[in-house]
C-alpha cells in the first residue's frame, strides 16, 4: 500500500497541478532553513558556474533594457528615504535592497517610480511575483501607502 515510487509520484503530480502551492511550501522551507538554501546557491554556483555567470549577466541585460530612467545613489537615497530605511513590505531594517514592485519581467521600469526598498528576506520570496499577488492581504495598505508616495513625489527631470 505504501509504495514510496507511487507516493513521490502522487507528490510530484500534485506538485505539477498546484505550482503556487509549490513555491508556498518552498519559501516556508527556505524561511526555516536559510543555511540549506545558502549552501544551495553555493553548490549551484560551483556545479555550474557558467549558468550562475549568465543569470547574472541576462539580469544585467534586463535592468539596461528596462524602461525607466534608470536608478542612481541619489535615487535610492530618496527611495529609502519613504520607508525611513525600513523594508516597505514588513517593516524590518535587516538587508535592504531594492525591489521592483512591477518585476522587470512584467515590464516594470527600472527608476524611481518601480522600486522600493524591500529586506532579503521579502525580495528573495516576492522574487518576479507581482505585489499583488505575493502580498498577503494586510501587507497591502502598506504597499498603497508606498504606491502614493511613489507617485505624488515623482519629480520631472530635465
Ligand atoms: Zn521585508
Amino acid at each position: 500500500m505504501r509504495d514510496p515510487e507511487k507516493v513521490r509520484a502522487r507528490a510530484r503530480e500534485s506538485r505539477q497541478r498546484h505550482p503556487e502551492k509549490e513555491r508556498e511550501r518552498k519559501r516556508r522551507f527556505n524561511e526555516k532553513n536559510p543555511e540549506k538554501r545558502a549552501e544551495h546557491l553555493r553548490n549551484y554556483r560551483n556545479r555550474d558556474p557558467e549558468r550562475a555567470r549568465n543569470h547574472v549577466r541576462q539580469r544585467r541585460a534586463m535592468l539596461l533594457e528596462a524602461p525607466g530612467d534608470g536608478v542612481g545613489v541619489e535615487d535610492w537615497i530618496t527611495i529609502l528615504d519613504w520607508t525611513s530605511g525600513l523594508c516597505a513590505y514588513c517593516g524590518s531594517g535587516e538587508k535592504i535592497t531594492p525591489d521592483h514592485v512591477i518585476p522587470l519581467v512584467h515590464g516594470g521600469a527600472h527608476d524611481i517610480t518601480n522600486i522600493v526598498p524591500a529586506c532579503r528576506r521579502c525580495n528573495c520570496s516576492k522574487k518576479d511575483t507581482p505585489v499583488s499577488k505575493w502580498a498577503p492581504d494586510w501587507l497591502l495598505p502598506w504597499w498603497i501607502v508606498v504606491a502614493a508616495i511613489t507617485t505624488t513625489e515623482r519629480t520631472p527631470r530635465g
